[in-house]
């Protein structure tokens, strides 16, 4: 939880703050701590992961990075193209389409999915 949380102003970009909080406990084992957050960098080892979490941990909810900026962040964007790319291969397989109003190539006019027979 945030440490703005308290005062009762809770906004969607304080989700951020805590985005950190589970990221630092996958990355070092440890329970994140509000208040301690320059002591709990020293931790993660990783220099990526490390500045990652000193801006999902800014002081100023404003200024921690929006979801695109985090996406694309050096630490997290190594595991996000990866996935996007074995999850594209396998797009056609995992997606369904219920629609069932397939063009002539047997992809759906609603939702654009290519659909096998
Ligand atoms: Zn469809």
């Amino acid at each position: 939880m945030p440490p703005e949380v308290k005062n009762g102003n809770y906004r969607i970009g304080d989700e951020v703050y805590s985005l950190g909080g589970i990221l630092y406990n996958m990355l070092t084992g440890r329970e994140p701590d509000v208040g301690r957050e320059k002591q709990q960098l020293g931790y993660v080892s990783d220099g990526l992961a490390r500045g990652l979490l000193d801006s999902l941990w800014n002081k100023e909810p404003e200024n921690r990075p929006a979801l695109q900026a985090m996406k694309s962040h050096p630490f997290l964007n190594q595991y996000v193209s990866k996935v996007r790319q074995s999850s594209s291969r396998h797009t056609s397989a995992t997606r369904e389409c219920k629609h069932r109003t397939l063009d002539e190539n047997r992809k759906c006019t609603r939702c654009n999915e290519k659909v096998a027979r």
